[in-house]
C-alpha cells in the first residue's frame, strides 16, 4: 500500500464529520513543515519519491473508513516517528473516533549481537477529545522531534540507549 500524502488524501478518513476542513489542515501542514525540516536537517534531499523523509502521510487502506496519518523521518541508525491514530477494537480494526491518539517517538537501531530490531528512546503519547485538539497535538508531537531532533547530536543518542550491546 503506497502512503497517501496529505494533501491527496481526505481528512474526513481521520475526522468523520468535521464541519471545516481548513483550519484542521492548516495545522497539520504547519507539522508536515516542521517533520520536513527534521529531514532536511538529517541531510535528507526533498522531493525525493524514493525518501521517506517527507511529511504527513495517510495510513489508509482502500475501502476503509477510518485512517491514521504518520510522519517518519529516518537516518541509517535513527527513526523520528509521528502518529495520529484512531481507536481500533478488540480485533485490531478501526473504530470511529473519539477519541484520537497522538504519540511520538524517537529510536535507534539495535546494535547487540543477538539484533532485537530498534530500540526505543523517547516517547510522547496523548488522547485527545475533538480534532482541533489532535491536530494540535501533531504539531506539538512535530515541534518536539524537530527540537530533539535537532538539539541533540546524531552521535548523542547512542549514549542514551539504556539497551546498547546488550545480552
Ligand atoms: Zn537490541
Amino acid at each position: 500500500m503506497a502512503p497517501i500524502p496529505l494533501r491527496d488524501g481526505d481528512l474526513r478518513w481521520v475526522f468523520p464529520h468535521l464541519a471545516e476542513v481548513e483550519p484542521v489542515l492548516d495545522v497539520l501542514n504547519t507539522a508536515t513543515a516542521l517533520v520536513e525540516r527534521l529531514a532536511a536537517h538529517l541531510g535528507h534531499p526533498r522531493d525525493d519519491p524514493d525518501d521517506p523523509g517527507g511529511g504527513l502521510v495517510f495510513d489508509h487502506l482502500p475501502g476503509a473508513p477510518y485512517a491514521g496519518l504518520t510522519g517518519t523521518v529516518r537516518t541509517e541508525e535513527l527513526t523520528f516517528e509521528l502518529r495520529l491514530s484512531v481507536p481500533c477494537d478488540a480485533r485490531g480494526r478501526a473504530v470511529r473516533p473519539p477519541p484520537w491518539l497522538v504519540d511520538g517517538e524517537i529510536s535507534i537501531r539495535c546494535d547487540a549481537i543477538s539484533d532485537c530490531g530498534r530500540h526505543e528512546l523517547e516517547t510522547l503519547e496523548s488522547e485527545c477529545g475533538t480534532p482541533t485538539e489532535a491536530a494540535g497535538g501533531v504539531l506539538a508531537v512535530a515541534g518536539w522531534l524537530l527540537s530533539r531532533g535537532t538539539t541533540v547530536p546524531p552521535a548523542g543518542w547512542r549514549e542514551r540507549d539504556v539497551l546498547s550491546r546488550h545480552r
